[in-house]
C-alpha cells in the first residue's frame, strides 16, 4: 500500500473520554438538585429533568424555581452585599483568583460535565470553553485590584439578576459572574434549563473555596424563573443573554425601573472572503465560523460572502472540506461535531433549512452518515439564496451556512450589513489595507481579521443594533457592573434669583430647526412662550411625527459625513460655537433671565465651558488596544452611536441643551434634540449660532413641542440609534426603544452625569481582532 493510499483510507480509532467521574458525581445528586442560595443547598423541589442530547438519556433533575426562590436568593445576594463591598477590590481578587484556581483543578470534570449535558465535543469543552472560563476569572481577579484607582468615582451597582444560554452554559456564566463580583456586585444567576449542571457543580466550587455566603446564587428553573428574577424590585441590574424576542421582553420589563440592562443577543454574522485571501486558510477558517459547537453561537460566521472570481474554487475547496468533518459521539475526541442541546432545536433547525430549500435553495451535506439516536444534524451548505431568503435573514443556530457571492467590496459591505443584527463580521484578505478599509464600514461589534470565533477576558464583546447593547469583557464590560459615586448634584446658578425681565418682551415666532434650515412646524400650531410671572414672551412651533421624521431623515444624510470626520475637525466647529455663543452672551444671559426669572450669565458662561470642554475631548476619546492571549491585538474603537435623539433637561435652558447636544455630536453623532419644553427660546436662539458656526445641515436639529409626546416618536423611530432623556418619565422611553432594541440612556432626574460618563453613552466599542505576533526584538 502506498503512502497516497494509507492516508486516502486512513480512519481515526475511535478515542472515547471517560464519562465516569461526571456520572459519580450526578449519582451523588440522584435525589435531585436543589438551589443555591445563602452559600446553602435547598431541598430540591419541583424536579424536571436534564438529559444528554447525543443519546437522550436521563442525567439528572432539577429543581423548578420560583418567585418565592427568587425572592430567598435576592434576599441572600442582598444581605451579602455590604461585606462583599466592604471587602474591597484586593479582598475580593482573591476569591476570584481562587475561582479560576479551584476551575482549572476541577477543569476535566467540569468539561466533561459540559460535554454529556449540552453536547459540544469534548475537544472543544476542554480547549476552549474551560479554559477561558478560567481566564475570565483571573483576568477579572486582576480588575478587582486594579478597580479603586481604574474606576475612580464608581462602585457596584449592587444585587445583579443575571439569565444565561445553553450554547456555552459554564462559559456564559464566567462573564457574567466574574466582572460582577470583581465590580463588587453580587449575583442571583439563572442557567437555562436544558444545560443547568455545571453552573451547579460551579456553585458546590463556590463553597469549597469559602466565597462569603450570598454573594454567588444559582437558582435552576425555565424561562418563568428568568422572568421573576428580571421583575424582582431588589435587583439593579439585569444582564441577559439570548434570543432577540426574550431580549425585548427584558427591555420591556425593566423600563422606568432605574435597572441596569445589558443585552448579548442574537446574530447573522457575515464571513467575507475577498478574491486575494488565503483561500485554504479561510476554508479552516468557515470550519472554526459555523461549525464550531455546532453552529450554536451568537456570533456563528452563518453568511458566507464570497467574492464572485473566486467562488467556484471556494466552495469545492469548502465541501471537500465538509466531507472530512466528523458528526458524532461528543465524548470521543475525535469528534467535530457533537449533537444538537435538544430534539426542540433540531426540530428548528429542520424546520429552517426546509423552508430554504423550499425558496429554492440548494443543498449540500457530506455524504458521512450522522447517528441516528440523539439529536445530531449535518453539517450543511446552502447556495442559490436571496437576500432576503429566510435561511438568509434568520438566525438557525445550527450548522448551517448560506453562501451568496458578491462583486465588488462595497457590494460585500452592503451584503453584510443587510440584516437587523450586529454582533460580529469576519474578513479575510492577504491585504491588510482591504480589511482595514472595510472593517469600519461594518455595523457589528467585533470584527475578525482573518481569523473567527476569538474570545478573550480582555477584549470586549457585544452587538450593535438588534444584537443588543452592553459589552462584556476587558474595562468596557466592567463598567456594565458600576455606578457613578456618589452622584453629582444639579449645580445650581452661582446666583438662583428673580431679576427683572430686562425688557425683551418680544413677540417673535421661533422656528423649528431641521437640515440646517428653519422649518415651520408641520401640525400648523404653536405654543406660547411664558415668563416665569405668566406673561407670554414668544411663541415656538409646536413639533410633531412628521417634524420628526424630517429631522431624523435630515440627521441621517448627514450622520456618515459628520461621524467621518477626524475629531479635530469636529473640535474646531465647537470652538466656532463657542466663539459665536461668546459674541452674543449678553442677549443669551437676558433670554435665560426672561424664560427662567434667574440671573442667566453664570449659564452662559457654564455652556460656553461645556463647549470648549467637548470641543477638547473631540479628538481624545482614543480606545484602546487590547492584548489578549491569542496571537491578535484588538483595536477597541469607540464609534458613534449614529442618529441620536435627544431629550433635554427642563431647567438652565441653555446650559441643559449644550451640555447635551455638545458631548454628543463632538463624539461623532447627528442629533435630533427636543429643547426644555417650558423654557425653548434660548434653543431658538441658539439655531443662529449654529447656523454661523459652520456645523453642518443636518448635524443638529431642534424640535420643539411637548417633549414626551416628541421622544417617544423618537424612541419609536427605526432609524434612531439611542436615545438620551433628561426626565422623569424614564419607563416611556424605555418601552418604545425596544422596536429596534436602540440604547437608552436616562440619567437619575437631578443629575448631572460625569464626562466620562458622556463619552460612554455617546459610543459604542467596535472590537478589531487584526492577527500580531508580538514577537519582541531580542
Ligand atoms: P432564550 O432567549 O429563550 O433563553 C435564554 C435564557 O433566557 C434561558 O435561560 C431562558 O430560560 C431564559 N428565558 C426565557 N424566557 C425568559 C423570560 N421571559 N424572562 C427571562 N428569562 C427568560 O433562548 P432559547 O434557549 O429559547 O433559544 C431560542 C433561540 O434563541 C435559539 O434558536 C437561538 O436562535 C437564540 N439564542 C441565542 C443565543 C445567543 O447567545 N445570542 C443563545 C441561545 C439562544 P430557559 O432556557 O430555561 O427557558
Amino acid at each position: 500500500m502506498s503512502v497516497a493510499e494509507i492516508f486516502e483510507t486512513m480512519e481515526y480509532g475511535p478515542a472515547p473520554e471517560s464519562a465516569a467521574p461526571a456520572l459519580e458525581w450526578l449519582a451523588q445528586h440522584s435525589e435531585g438538585f436543589g438551589h443555591f442560595m445563602g452559600g446553602a443547598w435547598t431541598a430540591p423541589g419541583t424536579l424536571f429533568l436534564t438529559e444528554n442530547p447525543a443519546t437522550g438519556k436521563v442525567l439528572a433533575q432539577i429543581s423548578q424555581g420560583t418567585e418565592a426562590d427568587i425572592a430567598v436568593a435576592v434576599a441572600a445576594a442582598s444581605a451579602a452585599l455590604p461585606g462583599w463591598k466592604a471587602l474591597g477590590g484586593a479582598g475580593r481578587a482573591k476569591f476570584l483568583y481562587a475561582l479560576a484556581r479551584q476551575i482549572q483543578k476541577h477543569s476535566r470534570l467540569f468539561a466533561v460535565l459540559e460535554t454529556l449535558d449540552n453536547g459540544k465535543p469534548i475537544r472543544e469543552t476542554r480547549d476552549i470553553d474551560i479554559p477561558l472560563v478560567a481566564r475570565h476569572f483571573y483576568h477579572h481577579a486582576g480588575w478587582a485590584t486594579l478597580l479603586e484607582t481604574e474606576c475612580a468615582g464608581y462602585e457596584a451597582v449592587g444585587v445583579c439578576g443575571q439569565i444565561i444560554p445553553w450554547n456555552f452554559p459554564l462559559l456564559m456564566l464566567s462573564w457574567k459572574i466574574a466582572p460582577a463580583l470583581a465590580a463588587g456586585c453580587t449575583v442571583v444567576l439563572k442557567p437555562a434549563d436544558l444545560t443547568p449542571l455545571t453552573a451547579l457543580l460551579f456553585a458546590e466550587v463556590c463553597a469549597e473555596i469559602g466565597l462569603p455566603a450570598g454573594v454567588v446564587n444559582i437558582v435552576t428553573g425555565d424561562g418563568s424563573t428568568g422572568a421573576a428574577l428580571v421583575a424582582h424590585p431588589d435587583v439593579q441590574k439585569i444582564a441577559f443573554t439570548g434570543s432577540t424576542e426574550v431580549g425585548r421582553l427584558i427591555r420591556k420589563a425593566t423600563a422606568g425601573t432605574g435597572k441596569k440592562l445589558s443585552l448579548e443577543l442574537g446574530g447573522k454574522s457575515p464571513f467575507i472572503v475577498f478574491e486575494d485571501a488565503d483561500l485554504d486558510a479561510a476554508v479552516e477558517g468557515v470550519v472554526d465560523a459555523i461549525w464550531f459547537n455546532q453552529g450554536e453561537v451568537c456570533c456563528a460566521g452563518s453568511r458566507l460572502l464570497v467574492q464572485e472570481s473566486v467562488e467556484e474554487r471556494f466552495l469545492q475547496k469548502l465541501q471537500r472540506r465538509m466531507e472530512t468533518l466528523r458528526v458524532g459521539d461528543p465524548l470521543d475526541k475525535a469528534t467535530d461535531i457533537g449533537a444538537i442541546v435538544a430534539p426542540i432545536q433540531l426540530a428548528r433547525i429542520d424546520e429552517l433549512v426546509k423552508a430554504g430549500v423550499d425558496q429554492g435553495a440548494m443543498l449540500f451535506q457530506p455524504k458521512a452518515a450522522c447517528p441516528t439516536t440523539g439529536s445530531f444534524y449535518p453539517p450543511t451548505l446552502l447556495t442559490g439564496v436571496s437576500p432576503a431568503s429566510v435561511v438568509v435573514q434568520e438566525e438557525i443556530f445550527g450548522p448551517v451556512l448560506v453562501a451568496m457571492s458578491f462583486r465588488t467590496p462595497a457590494e460585500a459591505i452592503a451584503l453584510a450589513n443587510n440584516t437587523p443584527y450586529g454582533l460580529a463580521a469576519s474578513l479575510w484578505s492577504e491585504s491588510i489595507n482591504q480589511c482595514l478599509e472595510a472593517a469600519p464600514k461594518l455595523k457589528a461589534g467585533t470584527i475578525w481579521i482573518n481569523g473567527t470565533n476569538l474570545f478573550d477576558a480582555a477584549a470586549g464583546f457585544g452587538g450593535y443594533r438588534e444584537s443588543g447593547f452592553g459589552r462584556e469583557g476587558g474595562k468596557e464590560g466592567l463598567w456594565e457592573y458600576l455606578v457613578s459615586s456618589p452622584l453629582a448634584p444639579v449645580r445650581v446658578p452661582r446666583e438662583a434669583r428673580l431679576v427683572g425681565l430686562g425688557g425683551r418682551n418680544l413677540d417673535q415666532t421661533a422656528k423649528l430647526y431641521i437640515g440646517g434650515k428653519q422649518a415651520r412646524p408641520d401640525s400648523g400650531y404653536s405654543r406660547t412662550v411664558l415668563s416665569p410671572t405668566g406673561e407670554s414672551i414668544g411663541v415656538v412651533g409646536d413639533g410633531n411625527r412628521k417634524d420628526i421624521r424630517n429631522a431624523v431623515e435630515a440627521a441621517r444624510a448627514a450622520a456618515a459625513g459628520w461621524g467621518g470626520a477626524s475629531g479635530h475637525n469636529r473640535a474646531q466647529i465647537l470652538y466656532y460655537l463657542a466663539e459665536n455663543l461668546s459674541y452674543r452672551a449678553a442677549e443669551f444671559a437676558a433670554r435665560i433671565t426672561q424664560q427662567t426669572g434667574q440671573e442667566g450669565t453664570d449659564e452662559v458662561e457654564q455652556s460656553i465651558a461645556q463647549l470648549f470642554i467637548w470641543a477638547a475631548w473631540a479628538d481624545k476619546n482614543d480606545g484602546s488596544v487590547h492584548r489578549t492571549i491569542q496571537k491578535s491585538v484588538v483595536l477597541a474603537m469607540p464609534e458613534p452611536l449614529g442618529v441620536l435623539g435627544v431629550a433635554c433637561p427642563r431647567e438652565q435652558p441653555l446650559l441643559g441643551l449644550i451640555s447635551v447636544v455638545a458631548p454628543a455630536i463632538a463624539l461623532g453623532n447627528v442629533v435630533v434634540a427636543v429643547p426644555s419644553e417650558a423654557h425653548p427660546l434660548s434653543a431658538t436662539d441658539f439655531y443662529q449660532v449654529l447656523e454661523t458656526s459652520d456645523v453642518p445641515g443636518g448635524v443638529v436639529n431642534l424640535i420643539t413641542g411637548e417633549r414626551d409626546v416628541l421622544i417617544k416618536t423618537l424612541a419609536e423611530h427605526d432609524d434612531v440609534d439611542g436615545i438620551w432623556y433628561f426626565g422623569e418619565s424614564a419607563a416611556l422611553v424605555e418601552t418604545a426603544s425596544v422596536g429596534n432594541l436602540k440604547r437608552t440612556w436616562c440619567p437619575k432626574p437631578g443629575t448631572i452625569p460625569r464626562q466620562d460618563a458622556f463619552l460612554r453613552a455617546a459610543t459604542q466599542v467596535k472590537n478589531i481582532w487584526i492577527p500580531y505576533t508580538d514577537e519582541l526584538p531580542w
